[in-house]
């Protein structure tokens, strides 16, 4: 199977199997991601291994790397963010009581209804975006947007529903 990743997945069943599952997911199929992104042209690289961990936990160690384009908040240009996650999940099943989860993961509850592992993955990219993607300080690519374009300052002044209400009291 190329991509090798299952879109539906019995998260508990695959770690009693030890199951490994790798491949590619195009950001295109990830909306809540792809809603974030300057570009949607860019794919996330997924390995997920499902297992016990020394305890008999049932744990998923989930790594996933991506470049990804944001929209620079300084000079609202385009500015590549690589994300990687790097993480374990613990799987409980939802009928367990939450206090029965290690502290030292962060639990997944699995409910009887098989999950998608896209959103899973995607859960955990999610996190890992910047608030306010920036170039590196001192980037010469990166350039203020309104020191770059002296029109565009009036421009949001003549957007700025204050500004037009402040001229309609001059004019009365
Ligand atoms: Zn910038």
């Amino acid at each position: 199977m190329r991509g090798g990743l299952p879109e539906l997945i019995d998260p508990l069943h695959l770690a009693d199997a030890a199951v490994r599952l790798a491949g590619e997911l195009p950001v295109a199929r990830l909306a809540r991601l792809k809603a974030m992104l300057a570009s949607e042209d860019a794919s996330v690289r997924v390995t997920a291994r499902f297992g016990m961990d020394e305890q008999g936990r049932r744990v998923l160690e989930l790594a996933a790397t991506a470049d990804l384009e944001m929209t620079c908040q300084r000079c609202m240009g385009s500015v590549a963010i690589p994300v990687a996650v790097d993480t374990t999940l613990e799987l409980v099943p939802e009928e367990a009581a939450a206090d029965t989860a290690s502290p030292r993961y962060e639990p997944l509850f699995v409910g009887r209804d098989r999950m998608s592992l896209t959103e899973i993955v995607e859960d955990e990219l999610l996190l890992q975006l910047p608030m306010i993607p920036r170039h590196e300080a001192g980037d010469s690519a990166c350039l203020p947007a309104s020191g770059a374009t002296p029109g565009q300052e009036q421009d949001e002044m003549r957007e700025n529903p204050f500004a037009i209400l402040a001229t309609l009291k001059d004019r009365q």
